[in-house]
């Protein structure tokens, strides 16, 4: 059943990674809590257990936008669905809990403030209801940047339910800090806890050190032209004067920041979001609940203040899954300014001098780490995962400095002398030992375990002992060696062990060209920032398998406009008549693979990834003319 409802309602054949345990989970009966990164795919974990339990679904979601997003995607996708919150008027409000009164929707939407309002708990008290499906769960913490009071009444509100529902929750935030909380004060029953890996393979890093910032990322939307995106700036300043060039210079730019009017805010929100816009300039204020499928890039004029903030909005690029960039203009003037806001931060009032002066220096620490960032030659994925405690493979080969900082390398030799030493020390001992040995270090332990008698000790004395530790992991990667997965992290020698202390196997691998990358080098680098600005053009790097390579191949032999243009100017259409966002009626995934496919039938059209049954049926022959046309 969940399978077919994927198929039939979204149009996706399969399932993507942690989706279908979240939903097996649910539909047996049990709560959930889902912690995937931004554009894995949570809504559907709680949609499709919606769709097939029987009774309403009430999804608790902190914004307004969001709401009305999904909403409005359900609906598209032919499912039922309303929202309840302070944007519609009380006659609007009172007609949907009438027909939702009738069972009308499967899934609905509702404000944290409106659980308890009496009206709504009538009639809540009144219906079966199945599951409560908390969105953005991490705004019940007082740990994350998004809290919100009114997230901690969820449980008071379960508890005036007739009988208790299922309780699932979701959230980008990877924190132990935050995971226990939302656990513990939304009173999750032994919940099924789920988390994805933090990676996302479909972004490129990047960091530009330009000497003019204006200049490389106007630069960079030139070599982009129609292509949605962000453009995040530190201050208000900053994006009314780079908002206001970008417009000057013919761009179609918007604006986003707390200083202006609500009204400007939303209308400016709504050009981007309808793709009137499609390039926004804005402070860290613009975003969350921002479900834009198509952002195709975000590009950061100026460095955030830690990489929690940076991960999060640079992961608001290419949610769709199809490739995106994530490019961060870093300048010296960007860490004082982030010092100016850790010292005159008024966020901390009600706390005590100690606790302040505590904040400071944890938001200095993460700033320098974030300031390391901008100057690592190492894999730039990598440096992000490890800094939320997952291990990458210190090579990605989709970021900057993997393109261009990488080099590949015989470690042969060391790799023998590794596996010479846990082989001869009985594989008894740990990570740390097998590296201090190799490399000939004289600690209390290498003492004591006799290490320095191994043949092996201070072999490898020349190699920095981080190389020695990218080439260590690289074996275990590769399987030439295991590590204990307990506390201790034992190496031991594994079936594949024997090729390389043979003799036998050439053992190469990639790593970071030794080189500081200063910033006065690294601008140097930029240098003539009309082609350098762009974080791709001369790097060599993969072609992005999105719309600008394909939309060359599939300009026909007439079509002086090619297939991707012509699809997009047509969704563009049929979102004004239906007033919904362009994403909404199809997601730019789904056009590039209608231009791989080129179906020729309903059926055909039907295998594209994001065509259901339902939106065939409202689209299809549309889409389909469309397609022939260019043939
Ligand atoms: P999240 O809430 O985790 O940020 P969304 O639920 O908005 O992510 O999903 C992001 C995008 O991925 C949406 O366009 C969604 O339709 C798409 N998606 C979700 N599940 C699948 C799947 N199984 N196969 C293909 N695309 C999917
Ligand atoms: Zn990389």
């Amino acid at each position: 059943m969940k399978q077919e409802y994927l198929k039939k309602y979204f149009g996706y054949d399969r399932f993507r990674e942690g989706q279908e345990t979240l939903i097996d989970g649910i539909l047996s009966g049990r709560d959930a809590l889902g912690i995937m990164p931004t554009g894995a795919g949570k809504s559907i974990c709680y949609q499709i257990p919606a769709l097939i339990l029987d009774g309403i679904t009430l999804v608790v979601s902190p914004l307004i936008s969001l709401m009305k997003d999904q909403v409005g995607a359900l609906n598209q996708a032919g499912i039922h669905a309303a929202y309840l919150n302070s944007s519609l008027s009380s006659a609007q409000y009172r007609k949907a809990l009438e027909l939702a009164g009738q069972g009308r929707y499967s899934i609905i939407y509702v404000a944290p403030e409106r659980l308890l309002n009496e009206e709504f708990l009538t009639f809540a008290c009144s219906m079966k209801i199945s599951m409560v499906a908390v969105d953005e769960a991490h705004c019940v913490s007082q740990w994350g940047q998004d809290f919100r009071p009114s997230y901690l009444r969820i449980p008071e509100f379960i508890g005036r339910l007739p009988s208790r529902p299922v309780v699932s929750a979701f959230t980008a935030t990877a924190t132990a800090q935050v995971r226990d909380d939302i656990i513990d004060l939304l009173k999750l029953q032994d919940p099924l806890v789920l988390a994805t890996g933090f990676d996302r393979k479909n972004l490129y890093f990047g960091v530009e050190t330009p000497r003019e910032r204006y200049a490389a990322v106007k630069a960079y939307l030139m070599n982009h032209p129609g292509e949605s995106g962000i453009i995040y700036c530190l201050t208000r300043k900053m994006v009314d004067d780079v908002c206001g060039r970008l417009i000057r210079d013919g761009f179609a730019a918007t604006r986003y920041h707390a200083g202006l009017e609500d009204e400007e805010r939303r209308k400016n929100q709504d050009d981007f979001i309808y793709d009137r816009s499609p390039v926004m300039v804005a402070t860290n204020a613009f975003g969350m609940g921002i479900d834009k499928s198509n952002v195709r890039f975000v590009l950061h004029y100026g460095m955030p203040k830690n990489i929690e903030s940076y991960y999060q909005e640079a992961g608001r690029a290419g949610r769709d899954g199809e490739p995106a960039e994530c490019i961060l203009y870093y300048s010296g003037q960007d860490v004082i300014t982030n010092q100016l806001f850790i010292e005159n931060n008024r966020d901390n009032q009600e706390l005590d001098d100690f606790s302040r002066a505590l904040v400071q220096e944890r938001d200095r620490e993460r700033l320098k780490k974030m300031t390391f960032y901008c100057f690592t030659n190492e894999c730039l994925r990598d440096y992000i995962l490890r800094y939320f405690g997952e291990y990458g493979d210190n090579y990605c080969g989709n970021c900057r400095n993997c393109l261009t900082q990488f080099e590949t390398v015989d470690v042969t030799e060391i790799a023998e002398k590794l596996l010479g030493c846990v082989r001869t020390s009985g594989q008894r001992y740990g990570t740390t030992v097998v590296i201090d040995t190799v490399h000939g270090a004289s600690t209390a332990k290498i003492r004591q375990y006799r290490m320095d008698q191994n043949p092996f000790y201070g072999s490898l004395s020349k190699t920095p002992v981080y190389r020695l530790r990218q080439v260590l992991q690289y074996l275990q990667m590769q399987e030439y060696l295991a590590v204990t997965a307990d506390e201790y992290a034992i190496v031991k020698l594994t079936a594949r062990s024997r090729e390389i202390l043979d003799g036998a196997q050439t053992v190469m691998m990639k790593w970071a060209k030794e080189q500081v990358r200063k910033p006065e080098a690294a601008e140097g680098a930029a240098k003539g920032e009309s082609g350098a600005a762009d974080g791709g053009g001369k790097t060599g790097r993969k072609k992005r398998r999105g719309k600008p390579a394909l939309a060359s191949e599939s300009a026909g032999a007439g079509g002086a406009e090619p297939l991707f243009e012509k699809l997009r100017a047509l969704r563009m259409e049929i979102a004004k008549e239906e007033k919904v966002p362009p994403y909404i009626v199809f997601s730019d995934k789904t056009l590039t693979h209608m231009c791989i496919v080129k179906p020729e039938t309903k059926e055909e059209m039907l295998t594209v990834s994001g065509v259901g049954e339902y939106k065939f049926g409202k689209y299809g022959e549309r889409f389909l003319a469309k397609i022939r046309e260019d043939k």
